[in-house]
């Protein structure tokens, strides 16, 4: 628990209490939605709120973000209602009308397919992924970035680049999506701030990385930043710092770890982060990864085309993507 929040506080998170699994998908051939995961089905909410209510709620997750906690709560009310009433649903003659889908009938995006900044990174913020890489423990958070670009969805490849790299390498990580930006923000309530949480594999070309201090290169490559499956709203996670994360390449385990070990906690980063410096809705921060990459192994182990790997963090969901 963070000092100074009651849980009942904490339970609120940023985002309103609103408790939603958001996702983007689409369905051939049109271009990706905002949707709501509720159990098998896929939820259209700007769709939903048109036949419901004569609104329309943003068609797509950043519009969502950038409309604030009147449309978030909105979302949330829809959800309810949708998901009171889903056994009654025929899921056929929803998708018909494009109200909702089942949800392996459609292909999942990245929550926020294409951000609009760079997403921040953290590296060595857990003390045994220092140790197996025999560095010194970080006095302050280290920051870096990877591009928009760099971002991809649940089942996208991992783009394997030959010739460039020899040492791909993964590393799966706790994402938070900012929802109420700010400057200065104090670390006693910078978890206000956060919309909700969802999985990362910070996918990194170590030989790229290390050649030179900054490690930009390295964790930049297309297909280096897959996200998803969901973005879980902050009130469904009332301890961002209780959470089993873990890792497997082709179905056999690499990390198996609990965000309570990050040396600097997801409240710090913020307050951090955001001293001097504006975070806006949809900034997106990765907030380190445990041990277990394959650089850290002896011998070390590195992905090759082919492989498939799994992400997955209590709560949240699994996101698996191939390398190719
Ligand atoms: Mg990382």
């Amino acid at each position: 628990m963070h000092p100074g929040k009651s849980l009942a506080r904490d339970r609120a998170g940023g985002c309103g209490g609103i408790a939603l699994r958001l996702c983007t998908y689409s369905v051939e051939p049109g271009t990706p939605r905002l949707g709501a995961h509720c159990g098998t089905a896929v939820l259209d909410l700007a769709r939903y709120s048109h036949l419901h209510d004569g609104l329309r709620l943003p068609a797509d997750m950043q519009a969502l973000l950038d409309a604030g906690p009147g449309a978030w709560g909105h979302a949330g009310d829809l959800y309810r209602r949708f998901s009171a009433e889903l056994d009654s649903h025929d899921l056929v003659q929803d998708a018909e009308a494009g109200l909702a889908y089942s949800a392996d009938r459609v292909r999942w995006h990245a929550p926020i397919p294409r951000p609009r900044k760079n997403v921040v990174g953290l590296g060595r913020n857990y003390a045994a992924h220092v140790a197996e890489l025999k560095q010194e423990l970080p006095a302050a958070p280290i920051y870096f970035t990877k591009p928009p670009t760099s971002v991809v969805g649940p089942d996208e490849a991992i783009r394997y680049p030959h010739g460039l790299t020899t040492r791909l390498d993964w590393e799966v990580e706790l994402g938070v999506v900012i929802g109420s930006g700010g400057r200065d923000l104090e670390e006693r309530t910078a978890l206000d701030h956060v919309f909700g949480y969802t999985v990362v594999n910070d996918v990194s070309a170590r030989d790229l990385q290390f050649r030179t201090p900054q490690w930009f290169k390295g964790k930049s490559l297309d297909g280096s930043c897959p996200m998803g499956p969901v973005i879980v709203t902050a009130d469904e996670i009332p301890n961002p710092q209780a959470l089993r994360l873990r890792l497997a390449v082709n179905g056999v385990t690499k990390q198996d770890s609990t965000t309570a070990q990050m040396i600097f906690s997801v409240a710090r980063i913020i307050a951090d982060l955001s001293a001097g410096m504006t975070l806006e809705p949809g900034d997106c921060i990765s907030t380190g990864t445990p041990d277990g990459v394959g650089d850290g192994r002896i011998p070390p182990e590195y992905l090759q085309p082919g492989d498939v790997v799994e992400a997955e963090i209590e709560g949240i969901g699994l996101l698996r993507n191939p390398v190719r």
